[in-house]
């Protein structure tokens, strides 16, 4: 689980990725739920399946209580190999590590002020002054903390700037260095160009010289220190690239399915993507027979959820009525087998029932149910034979 703590940071970073809704405000997310307790982040970590956290922010050490509080909760309610991690930056403390360390904390991923590092004129103590306090603040963690690494994003041309942490955090040395792959968002886009950089491709948000760059920093690393190290080869830290289409295809792909496994009614099947699908009947159309006496403004009078209790028992129908959209949600396969065999037959009802619409909807397992693809099954106005039963389906 994603364990977003504040959106709250003392940096300024021109590729910082953060929303509007979350970049500078001081609010909760649990993955893509927004949460204001630990007990909804126990709740999400529950329905996710998840084996451990990933804090990150904003800066979750400008919220250092409040971090602490959820890691520990969290660590008391999984058990202490709920591996838990965690993202910040180089303004972390001792009396910080003190407290992540009693919370419970396993790892620690810093990171340091790239614009510092760029090899510009005059800039050259910058460098000097980030890179020195990269190293003090790694051997820090390394006193409290198990497991201690740096990630940063691969910069397009920063090669020489990145081959040089990993030698400097080498000789710690740190347990290991994440190079990601440069992405835009809709708040980094503008600065992203300004600074010169150009999209990879139309069909993805991958920036063009991000990967080239953190796989010639980690080839040109570790020609330096093989060839300074007399003895031979001295790589003490591991080194990963992670492509954005992978971080997406893999560690989203598990979340949701986790999620979808957890939340998916009986009705619904799950896509092997992890998303949802379900039939969709918008009743708000249908008519009552012009005669009738019952309450045409109760669902339950309506003619398909007359014909989806009548077939209830018989085809073992599980349904669910929303009063507040007008919809009733069924089995997508076994909706596409009742349009079907409308359409195919050209029913005639004894009474007219009016026009109802279907459709198939594909949506994520997320809080937000954001829908992304909704297929309608009928257009025209079919005519509804309550008397439908089991065996005239296919
Ligand atoms: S440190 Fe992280 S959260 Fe803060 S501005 Fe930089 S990228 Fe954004």
């Amino acid at each position: 689980m994603v364990l977003f703590i504040t959106g709250l940071c003392n940096r300024k970073c021109y590729y910082c990725p953060l929303s509007e809704n979350r970049k500078n405000k001081d609010v909760i997310y649990a993955n893509e739920r927004k949460i204001s307790g630990i007990d909804e982040a126990i709740d999400e970590a529950k329905i996710c399946g998840s084996k451990g956290v990933g804090i990150t922010g904003g800066n979750p050490i400008l919220k250092i209580d409040r971090t602490c509080e959820y890691l520990k909760a969290l660590k008391d309610h999984f058990g202490k190999d709920f591996h838990a991690h965690l993202y910040t930056t180089l303004e972390i403390t001792e009396e910080h590590l003190q407290k992540l360390k009693e919370a419970g904390l396993d790892e620690i991923r810093l990171h340091p002020r790239m614009e510092n590092l760029k090899n510009q004129d005059k800039k050259e103590d910058k460098k000097e002054v980030e890179l020195n306090k990269l190293v003090e603040k790694l051997t820090l963690c390394k006193k409290y903390i198990k497991k201690v690494g740096v990630e940063i994003p691969a910069i397009p041309n920063m090669d020489d700037e990145i081959s040089l942490i990993i030698q400097k955090i080498n000789e710690i040395p740190v347990d290991f260095i994440n190079l990601n792959e440069l992405e835009y968002s809709e708040t980094n886009y503008t600065n992203l160009l300004e600074k010169g950089f150009n999209e990879k491709n139309d069909y993805s948000s991958r920036m063009q010289g991000s990967q080239e760059t953190a796989l010639n920093a980690i080839n040109l690393a570790k020609k330096h220190i093989i060839a300074n190290n007399k003895e031979g080869y001295n790589l003490a830290i591991k080194m990963h690239y992670c492509p954005s289409t992978l971080k997406d295809s893999v560690q989203m792909k598990n979340r949701l399915i986790n999620r979808a496994k957890n939340v998916a009614k009986e009705y619904e099947l799950i896509t092997d993507e992890g998303l949802l699908i379900k039939g969709i009947v918008k009743y708000d159309e249908l008519i009552v027979a012009e005669k009738s006496t019952e309450d045409s403004n109760n669902p339950e009078n309506n003619p398909f959820v007359q014909f989806l209790k009548y077939n209830e028992l018989e085809l073992g129908i599980d349904y669910e009525i929303n009063t507040c959209k007008s919809e009733i949600y069924l089995n997508p396969i076994l909706l596409e087998e009742i349009i079907e065999y409308i359409k195919e037959n050209n029913i005639e009802a004894e009474k007219e029932f009016g026009e109802f619409r279907a459709y198939i909807s594909e949506y994520y397992p997320t809080v937000d149910k954001l829908e992304v693809q909704r297929t309608p099954l009928i257009t025209k106005k079919p005519k509804l034979n309550l008397k439908l039963r089991k065996k005239n389906l296919k």
